[in-house]
C-alpha cells in the first residue's frame, strides 16, 4: 500500500472491529495503480453516518445527507462515505434521492467510469467490479453500465470523460464515445460552474489535447457558452501541439486568441462562462497585450499599464502562436521598470503640490501620470530629487 493509504489505515481498521466494512475507492485507487500522485483518499463504508459518529469522537458533518461524514485522526482528516445508491435524476443532473445501502458493488455501480469504479481493502486488495483494472491497463475509459442511461442520469459525466481523457491520456471506448456524441445537448441542462469546473481541469492538463480533441469531435462544445458554431476556429488551438497551459488565465486567453475576439466578445464569453472577476481581468488583459505583440507594437508603457505580471504569461502564448520578436531585449526592458503600479512612486500628489506650490486637483492627476511614465520608460530614476527635479523642469 502506498504511503497515503497506510496512514489512513486505523481509520479503515476501526471502522472494519466495529463490524462494518471498508475500502478506499475512486480517484486515489485508479491514480495509485497508475503509479500517480495521489490526492485526496475517499473511504467508503457499509456503516450508516451515525455509526461512524458512535466510532469516532472527532467528525465533521460535511455532507451528511450525501452520508459523508469528516474524520479527523491526528492532523489528518479523511471523508468517509456511506456505500449508496442514486435514483430519479429527473433534471438529467442531481439524483432525486439518495439510499444508504450495506453493498459494497451497489456503491461501485452508481460511479461514472470503470477506472473509477475500482475499491482497494486494508490488505491491499483490489475489487474490481466493471474491468477498471483492464480498463486502466489499456488505457480507455469507459461508462459503468450502458453509457447512454450513465448520461442520461448525470450529463456531466461526459465532462468528467473528456476531463479524464485529458489527464490520463486515454482513450474514450467506442460505445461511451458514441453515447457522449448522441446526447451532447443534455450538456444545456447543467450549470455552467460545473461544466467550467471539468473544462478548466481539461485545459490544464499535461494531454489537454486528447480531451479536448473529443470534447470538439464528439460535439461536447456545441452546447458551452459562446463555443457553438466555432468547432474549425477551435480546432486551431490543437495546432500549437506539444504545449501545455500553465494556468486557467492563460487558457483562456488562447482560447480568446483562437475565437478571434475582441475586448468586448471576449469579456462576454468570460462572463458567460461565470469565471472569477481576477481570472476575468488577467485573462482579459493578456489577451490584450497579446494582440499588442502580435501587431509588433512592442510598447513598454502599454505593456505596463496591462500589467507585468501577465508579461510572461504572454511570451508563452506568443511562443505557442509563433507570434516573433526579440523577446529578450523587451524581457530585459520589462524586467527593468523599476515599478509595478504608482504606489511605489517615490513621490505622492501631496509631494506634487508641495513642489508646485499648487492646491490639490485635476492638474496633480496629470504630472503624476506623466512621471509614472516617464519612470516606466526610463526617462527618470525613481527616487525623490530626481523626480522633484524632474518636475520642476516639465511643468
Ligand atoms: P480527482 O483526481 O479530480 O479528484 P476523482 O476521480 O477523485 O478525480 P472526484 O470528482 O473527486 O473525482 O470524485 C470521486 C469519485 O466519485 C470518482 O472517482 C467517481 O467514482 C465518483 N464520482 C464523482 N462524480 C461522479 C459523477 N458525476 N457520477 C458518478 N460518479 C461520480
Ligand atoms: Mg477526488
Amino acid at each position: 500500500l502506498p504511503a497515503d493509504f497506510k496512514e489512513a489505515l486505523p481509520v479503515l481498521e476501526k471502522i472494519e472491529q466495529a463490524g462494518f466494512e471498508a475500502y478506499f475507492v475512486g480517484g486515489s485507487v485508479r491514480d495509485h495503480i497508475l503509479g500517480l500522485p495521489i490526492h485526496d483518499v475517499d473511504i467508503a463504508t457499509s456503516a450508516y453516518p451515525k455509526e461512524i459518529k458512535e466510532i469516532f469522537k472527532r467528525t465533521v458533518d460535511t455532507g451528511i445527507q450525501h452520508g459523508t461524514v469528516t474524520v479527523l485522526m491526528g492532523d489528518d482528516s479523511y471523508e468517509i462515505t456511506t456505500f449508496r445508491t442514486e435514483s430519479g435524476y429527473q433534471d438529467f443532473r442531481r439524483p432525486d434521492k439518495v439510499t444508504f445501502v450495506r453493498s459494497l458493488e451497489d456503491d461501485l455501480k452508481r460511479r461514472d467510469f470503470t477506472i473509477n469504479a475500482l475499491a482497494v481493502d486494508c490488505n491491499g486488495n483490489v475489487i474490481d467490479k466493471f474491468d477498471g483494472l483492464q480498463d486502466l491497463d489499456k488505457k480507455i475509459i469507459r461508462a459503468v453500465g450502458k453509457p447512454e442511461e450513465r448520461f442520461h442520469e448525470d450529463a456531466l459525466r461526459m465532462m468528467r470523460a473528456v476531463r479524464f481523457q485529458a489527464q490520463l491520456n486515454f482513450k474514450v471506448e467506442v460505445k461511451t464515445a458514441q453515447a457522449i456524441s448522441d446526447n451532447a445537448p443534455l450538456l444545456k441542462k447543467i450549470a455552467v460552474e460545473r461544466i467550467r469546473e471539468e473544462f478548466i481541469k481539461m485545459m490544464i492538463s499535461q494531454t489537454w489535447q486528447a480531451g479536448f480533441d473529443d470534447f470538439l469531435k464528439l460535439g461536447l462544445s456545441q452546447f458551452c457558452p459562446d463555443f457553438s458554431n466555432h468547432k474549425t476556429e477551435l480546432l486551431d488551438l490543437l495546432k500549437i501541439n506539444d504545449q501545455i497551459f500553465e494556468d486557467e488565465d492563460q487558457a483562456w486567453s488562447a482560447l480568446g486568441f483562437v475565437l478571434n475576439l475582441n475586448h468586448q466578445e471576449f469579456n462576454k464569453l468570460l462572463r458567460d462562462w461565470k469565471v472569477s472577476n481576477k481570472t476575468r481581468e488577467t485573462s482579459l488583459n493578456t489577451l490584450n497585450m497579446l494582440h499588442l505583440f502580435e501587431n509588433q507594437d512592442l510598447d513598454l508603457w502599454n505593456i505596463y499599464k496591462l500589467g507585468v505580471g501577465n508579461f510572461e504569461r504572454v511570451i508563452k502564448l506568443c511562443q505557442m502562436f509563433e507570434i516573433e520578436f526579440d523577446y529578450t531585449k523587451l524581457k530585459e526592458q520589462v524586467n527593468n521598470i523599476p515599478i509595478k503600479n504608482n504606489h511605489d512612486l517615490a513621490l505622492t500628489g501631496k509631494d506634487v503640490c508641495e513642489i508646485l506650490d499648487v492646491k490639490p486637483g485635476p492638474i496633480i492627476g496629470k504630472s503624476m501620470s506623466r512621471i509614472e511614465r516617464s519612470v516606466v520608460e526610463g526617462n527618470v530614476s525613481n527616487n525623490f530629487d530626481d523626480l522633484r527635479h524632474y518636475l520642476l523642469i516639465n511643468q
